[in-house]
């Protein structure tokens, strides 16, 4: 896979705001926010997109997520609620061929999206 510029944010070669990070998973702010709150989980390990994760993925998969809500609990918007979106490709609208989910608060969503 070639390299992306969250590559570059795993690597610390550009700065990023860094609000959790582990072992296996890094959490930014988004850089264009499209919400009060809007923070990229990304595996440190590299997966283009969705369609790239394999059966032996799915426990990083299933991280990602937790360490999402973790990050709404400790930050107090667990119950009032969030959105989680994980884009792929074109037709998702996936611009970063690095694997993030996008956690969105701190606003009502809307649904359906656009
Ligand atoms: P997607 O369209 O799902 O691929 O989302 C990519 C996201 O990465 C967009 O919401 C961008 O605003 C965000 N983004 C791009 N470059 C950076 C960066 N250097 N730091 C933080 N977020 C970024």
């Amino acid at each position: 896979m070639s390299d992306t510029i969250f590559g570059k944010i795993i690597r610390r070669e550009i700065p990023a705001d860094i609000v959790y990070e582990n072992d296996e998973v890094l959490a930014f702010r988004d850089l264009n926010p499209q919400a009060p709150v809007h923070v990229l989980f990304i595996p440190k390990r590299p997966l283009a997109t969705l369609n790239d994760a394999a059966e032996s993925d799915a426990g990083l998969l299933g991280r990602l997520l937790l360490a999402a809500s973790a990050y709404a609990r400790q930050e107090g918007f667990a119950e009032s609620g969030y959105r989680t979106v994980i884009n792929c490709n074109e037709h998702g609208g996936q611009t970063v061929f690095h694997l993030h989910v996008h956690l969105l608060a701190g606003r009502h969503m809307h649904w359906p999206p656009g």
